[in-house]
């Protein structure tokens, strides 16, 4: 069995990603990643620059509906097809890992 990644760098790599996406969609409607914890996730969610600008104004994620982890992510806002979850605690202590 391979080692788990911590769940927070694959979280802060689609966040980089969407954040790029953005940068370039000024006005558009956008095609971003799903910023879930599964590493292999490739879910894309749509929404316009004007909803991700609203949406990254706090320190949250955006997933894909059902992409939640009931664990770690509260839910902050949900749409028909994305959720806003909170910013897990593994990435508020990136060096406290779960065992
Ligand atoms: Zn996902």
């Amino acid at each position: 069995m391979q080692e788990r990644e911590p769940v927070g760098m694959f979280v802060l790599m689609g966040r980089a990603i969407n954040e790029r996406i953005a940068a370039h969609g000024h006005g558009k409607e956008l095609v971003l990643v799903c910023e879930c914890a599964d590493g292999d996730c490739a879910a894309l969610i749509r929404l316009t620059s004007e909803q991700y600008r609203k949406v990254r104004q706090g320190h949250s994620f955006l997933v894909k509906q059902g992409h939640e982890s009931s664990a770690i992510d509260r839910i902050l806002a949900r749409n028909d097809s994305w959720l806003l979850v909170e910013e897990p605690d593994a990435l508020k202590s990136p060096l406290r890992m779960e065992a």
